[in-house]
């Protein structure tokens, strides 16, 4: 088992760290600000839309949880509040889509980001892939 630190706080709405020197968004988690290297960074929620800029698909895993549901996609979405994030992607979701985060644990509690599609065809076969490979939404 492998312990991922994405630095992201487990909480049911996205927050990214934020400058209180220049109000830039940054991720992933730093110590310092990257646009003015301010130590003022902290966490707030922020907007949670962004658009899929990538896509890559993983054919092999060592992780137990994820081998069974190869291909494994993960994103490369660009947020509208700012930066850049790599997340892992449901089903059906192409380049270019309109996506929201969420901020999920997967099975062995790894708290990461999911790029879900805003299609309502698309939510509906989120729900049960969500399922299946046992990522649970943060509802704290
Ligand atoms: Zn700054």
């Amino acid at each position: 088992m492998t312990v991922f630190q994405t630095g992201l706080p487990a909480s049911a709405t996205l927050k990214l760290q934020q400058c209180g020197n220049c109000a830039q968004v940054n991720y992933p988690a730093r110590e310092l600000c990257g646009y003015c290297l301010a130590d003022a960074l902290q966490w707030q929620p922020v907007k949670d839309t962004g658009t899929v800029q990538s896509i890559t698909e993983l054919q092999y895993s060592l992780e137990p949880g994820y081998t069974a549901h190869l291909p494994w996609r993960v994103a490369s979405i660009q947020l509208d509040c700012g930066p850049q994030a790599l997340t892992h992607l449901v089903p059906g979701v192409v380049t270019g889509d309109a996506v929201r985060l969420k901020v999920i644990q997967d099975g062995q509690g790894n708290v990461m980001l999911l790029a879900l599609g805003c299609d309502h065809a698309v939510q509906q076969a989120a729900i049960h892939w969500l399922e299946e490979v046992q990522f649970k939404e943060i509802s704290a």
